[in-house]
Protein backbone atom coordinates (compact mmCIF):
# COMPACT_ATOMS: atom_id res chain seq x y z
CA UNK A 1 0.00 0.00 0.00
CA UNK A 2 0.94 3.36 -0.32
CA UNK A 3 2.02 6.14 1.90
CA UNK A 4 -0.40 9.06 1.75
CA UNK A 5 1.01 12.21 0.23
CA UNK A 6 2.71 14.17 2.93
CA UNK A 7 1.94 17.75 0.94
CA UNK A 8 -1.59 16.93 0.70
CA UNK A 9 -3.85 18.70 2.12
CA UNK A 10 -1.28 20.61 4.20
CA UNK A 11 1.36 22.48 2.01
CA UNK A 12 -0.05 21.82 -1.76
CA UNK A 13 -3.55 23.07 0.11
CA UNK A 14 -1.72 26.87 0.56
CA UNK A 15 -1.34 27.24 -3.05
CA UNK A 16 -4.16 25.79 -4.15
CA UNK A 17 -6.32 28.56 -5.75
CA UNK A 18 -9.14 26.09 -7.43
CA UNK A 19 -12.85 28.00 -6.35
CA UNK A 20 -14.36 24.97 -7.59
CA UNK A 21 -16.77 23.74 -4.13
CA UNK A 22 -16.59 20.22 -2.92
CA UNK A 23 -14.02 18.67 -5.21
CA UNK A 24 -12.23 15.84 -3.03
CA UNK A 25 -9.00 16.44 -5.27
CA UNK A 26 -7.95 20.15 -4.07
CA UNK A 27 -4.47 19.48 -2.41
CA UNK A 28 -3.94 16.61 -4.39
CA UNK A 29 -1.89 17.71 -6.88
CA UNK A 30 -1.27 14.16 -8.74
CA UNK A 31 -4.93 13.58 -8.91
CA UNK A 32 -5.74 17.03 -9.93
CA UNK A 33 -3.43 16.64 -12.73
CA UNK A 34 -4.21 13.49 -13.97
CA UNK A 35 -7.82 14.44 -14.16
CA UNK A 36 -7.66 17.26 -16.18
CA UNK A 37 -4.86 15.75 -18.33
CA UNK A 38 -7.39 13.41 -19.56
CA UNK A 39 -9.26 16.14 -20.16
CA UNK A 40 -7.30 17.76 -22.52
CA UNK A 41 -7.37 20.65 -19.49
CA UNK A 42 -5.15 21.67 -17.10
CA UNK A 43 -5.48 22.54 -13.20
CA UNK A 44 -6.75 25.88 -11.85
CA UNK A 45 -3.73 26.97 -10.55
CA UNK A 46 -2.79 27.11 -14.31
CA UNK A 47 -4.97 29.90 -14.81
CA UNK A 48 -5.52 33.76 -13.03
CA UNK A 49 -8.14 33.95 -10.83
CA UNK A 50 -10.33 35.90 -13.16
CA UNK A 51 -10.34 32.50 -15.81
CA UNK A 52 -9.85 30.05 -12.78
CA UNK A 53 -13.45 31.08 -11.78
CA UNK A 54 -14.88 30.35 -15.36
CA UNK A 55 -13.81 26.76 -14.81
CA UNK A 56 -12.70 26.96 -18.53
CA UNK A 57 -9.35 24.97 -18.37
CA UNK A 58 -9.28 23.88 -21.24
CA UNK A 59 -5.60 24.15 -22.86
CA UNK A 60 -7.10 26.07 -25.86
CA UNK A 61 -8.02 28.70 -22.84
CA UNK A 62 -4.42 28.28 -21.69
CA UNK A 63 -2.76 28.86 -24.69
CA UNK A 64 -5.48 31.96 -25.50
CA UNK A 65 -3.79 33.63 -22.33
CA UNK A 66 -0.11 32.54 -23.21
CA UNK A 67 -0.89 34.45 -26.58
CA UNK A 68 -2.45 36.95 -24.96
CA UNK A 69 0.55 37.89 -22.89
CA UNK A 70 3.34 37.43 -25.76
CA UNK A 71 6.83 36.47 -25.00
S1 LIG B 1 -8.61 22.08 -10.44
FE1 LIG B 1 -10.19 20.52 -10.83
S2 LIG B 1 -9.48 18.58 -9.94
FE2 LIG B 1 -8.19 20.26 -9.18
S3 LIG B 1 -9.07 20.76 -7.23
FE3 LIG B 1 -10.00 22.13 -8.73
S4 LIG B 1 -11.86 21.11 -9.49
FE4 LIG B 1 -10.63 19.63 -8.36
Amino acid sequence: MRAACPNAKTANAKFCNCSYPGCPRQGICCECLRYHLGLRQLPACCFPEAVERTYDRSFERFAQLVNANGP
